[in-house]
């Protein structure tokens, strides 16, 4: 895809990059390869006063980000700022935190002393979408400076101001040029980027495809990967449930981002007894909510990303009704290329369907209907992706053996499904692999030494 700023939701080109050279990316390799050898030796104390200086940049330039965001991809200017403050606190937990969370650890064994000590691996590359995009690259580039690793970033090919703008805040925060750098490249140079030994990791959030394609190239090379990848979280709710609440926050969680996040609930699996009552409760909201350009503050949700990802949910819709699933919402693209997408409600989604195979990244809700709890946790099971999941009910035991039994990286009960700094975050089956966020997150891409002392 050509690097360029294209405003989704006025169709206009604001600003068309020229993507760098081979060349010149294996030049700004060799300098993070070089800044990543004195950057480890660095204190804990000297990483987190950058990281903290970042922060409070962030905060400062929320406007500004917020402005990008809703030019770039369409995201409303409320939710654009709101995630400029959700970037500076994760750079703030991980300036206060990591020390702690990467401190050797003492191990009883034969030896007079032994323990694991935590150390960088140096360069990683991080590919990044374009659905988040300050939060998706800070939680990964806020963990990992702080564990001594350097960054390279190759971000979505439609957000390339908002990676300069990333890019600078880090810079101006007192980073070392060389240790976080944006590479405005396309994905034929990443291969050449992993093949190469000054590069010792990868992680990458996006869809399956980008995901095997990285992690094929990664493999070829021995090199550590974390993917991050689709999901479609199932939201469970039993005929005990608060049906109000679960209705209501039903329609918060299918359309965060206009529906375009991995975490977004996306299948609504429902105790027979209350279908249709929650069906009538979540169209309710959903119609609640006000469309509109991004850069207005009164929006609550913007057009999609790009026309084509909108036009693939039209076809994802029209394929699964015509296999049986039954529109109770109308709503979609008011006409073909258009990223405008109104929020629609299927129901008798069945196996076979598009509806029930696929990921929908967008505000489409997809509604299953469940015999009992049991069978509602069949069918969260019976999904390609793991990535995170709901159960409203009143039975708070039973909540939690259903938890227990839910294929999934993440399962929140009577709650909305969200990414938090304290909780590991990341999936299972082909939702990916490696977790992110939390002490488990900053330990991805580090050498987990044990050392033995006779
Ligand atoms: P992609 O997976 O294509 O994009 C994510 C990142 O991967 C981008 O930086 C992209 O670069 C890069 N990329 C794409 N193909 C390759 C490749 N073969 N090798 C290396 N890097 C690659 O997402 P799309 O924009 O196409 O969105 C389509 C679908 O992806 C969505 O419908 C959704 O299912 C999933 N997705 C999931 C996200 C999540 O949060 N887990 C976020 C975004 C998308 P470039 O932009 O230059 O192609």
């Amino acid at each position: 895809m050509p690097i360029a700023s294209i405003n989704p939701y006025t169709g206009r080109v604001l600003r068309r990059f020229r993507p760098i050279s081979r060349v010149k990316a294996e030049q700004l390799l060799a300098q993070a390869h070089r800044a990543a050898a004195g950057w480890r030796t660095t204190t804990f104390a000297h990483r987190a006063d950058i990281l903290r200086r970042a922060a409070e940049l962030l905060r400062e330039r929320q406007d500004e980000l917020a402005r990008l965001m809703a030019l770039e991809m369409g995201k409303p200017v409320v939710d654009g700022r709101a995630e400029a403050l959700k970037c500076a606190a994760c750079c703030d937990f991980y300036a206060e935190k990591a020390e702690e969370f990467l401190a050797d650890e003492e191990i009883k064994t034969d030896a007079g002393r032994s323990f694991i000590s935590y150390q960088p691996l140096g360069v990683v590359l991080a590919v990044m979408p374009w659905n988040f995009p300050l939060w998706q690259v800070v939680r990964f580039a806020a963990p990992a400076l702080m564990a001594g690793n350097v960054g390279l970033l190759k971000h979505a090919s439609n957000v390339p101001q908002c990676a300069l703008a990333l890019e600078k805040i880090f810079h101006d925060a007192g980073l070392p040029e060389a240790c976080f750098r944006n590479l405005l490249i396309e994905n034929e140079l990443i291969p050449q980027l992993i093949a190469d030994d000054r590069l010792a990791a990868v992680t990458l959030t996006g869809s399956e495809g980008a995901g095997s394609a990285v992690a094929a190239a990664a493999g070829q090379h021995i090199k550590k990967t974390v993917l991050e990848l689709g999901g479609s979280d199932p939201f469970i709710v039993l005929a005990d449930a608060d049906l109000a609440l679960a209705a209501k926050t039903a329609a918060q969680a299918r359309m965060l981002n206009a529906g375009q996040s991995c975490i977004a609930a996306k299948r609504f699996i429902v105790e027979k007894k209350v279908l249709k009552e929650f069906i009538t409760q979540l169209k309710t909201h959903l119609l609640a909510l006000r469309p509109g350009d991004p850069l207005d503050e009164a929006t609550q949700y913007g057009p999609l990303a790009r026309p084509d990802l909108a036009d693939e949910l039209t076809k994802q819709v029209a394929d699964s009704v015509a296999q049986g699933a039954r529109i109770e919402l109308h709503g979609g693209q008011p006409k073909p290329g258009s990223a405008v997408f109104k929020p629609m409600i299927l129901s008798n989604v069945k196996p076979g369907q598009r509806a029930y195979e696929e990921e929908f990244f967008g505000p489409v809700a997809l509604v299953l209907e469940a015999k009992d709890a049991a069978d509602a946790v069949r069918l969260a099971n019976d999904s390609r992706f793991g990535l995170g999941a709901a159960v409203w009910t009143a039975d708070l035991q039973k909540a939690e053996e259903m938890a227990r039994q839910i294929e999934s990286g993440a399962v929140f009960v009577n709650g909305l499904v969200k990414s938090m700094n304290e909780l590991p975050f990341g999936g299972v089956k082909k939702s990916g692999y490696g977790r992110e966020l939390s002490y488990l997150g900053i330990r991805e891409f580090v050498n987990q030494k044990s050392v033995w002392i006779g």
